[in-house]
């Protein structure tokens, strides 16, 4: 194992036993809930959207290591950011799990770099990505459950 990939293990273990924003948000006025029938993963996700910002970000659900991480890590990345901005990140995060890079400056993922390896394991893509389109469906507001099936 490269000394990357053990930093990013070490990301996702560090998210997974303490995500962060993992509570109930009493000010969202957007939300969605996913499922990864698969995996079993759950993720519900919670937005206070104000004024074209993600103005506070939670989630709540239970899954494997990678899902939760992953949303852990989601919620970090697009706190305080414009909606405009989040659906860009999205877009980036969305080429680097599928491999679909062509051409594409990933200079603005950071730390969600970390999840780049489950790449390698495409049943686990599907745990990485759950929290993004629920994210996604969140901030569409259709209130539509989503499922990665
Ligand atoms: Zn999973």
């Amino acid at each position: 194992m490269s000394d990357l990939q053990a930093i990013y293990q070490e990301v996702i273990l560090d998210h997974y036993r303490k995500p962060r924003n993992f509570h109930p948000l009493d000010a969202a006025n957007q939300e969605a809930s996913g499922h990864n029938p698969l995996c079993g993963d759950r993720v519900s996700i919670f937005l206070e959207v104000e004024d074209g910002s993600v103005k506070d970000i939670s989630f709540q659900g239970a899954g494997c290591a990678i899902s939760t991480a992953s949303a852990s890590l989601m919620t970090e990345a697009v706190k305080g950011r414009p909606v405009d901005e989040v659906r860009a990140l999205f877009e980036s995060f969305h080429d680097m799990m599928t491999g679909d890079e062509d051409g594409v400056e990933r200079d603005d993922l950071g730390k969600l770099e970390a999840l780049s390896g489950v790449r390698q394991i495409p049943i686990r893509v599907k745990c990485a990505t759950l929290a993004w389109h629920t994210l996604k469906a969140a901030l569409e507001n259709d209130g539509k459950p989503v499922s990665t099936e």
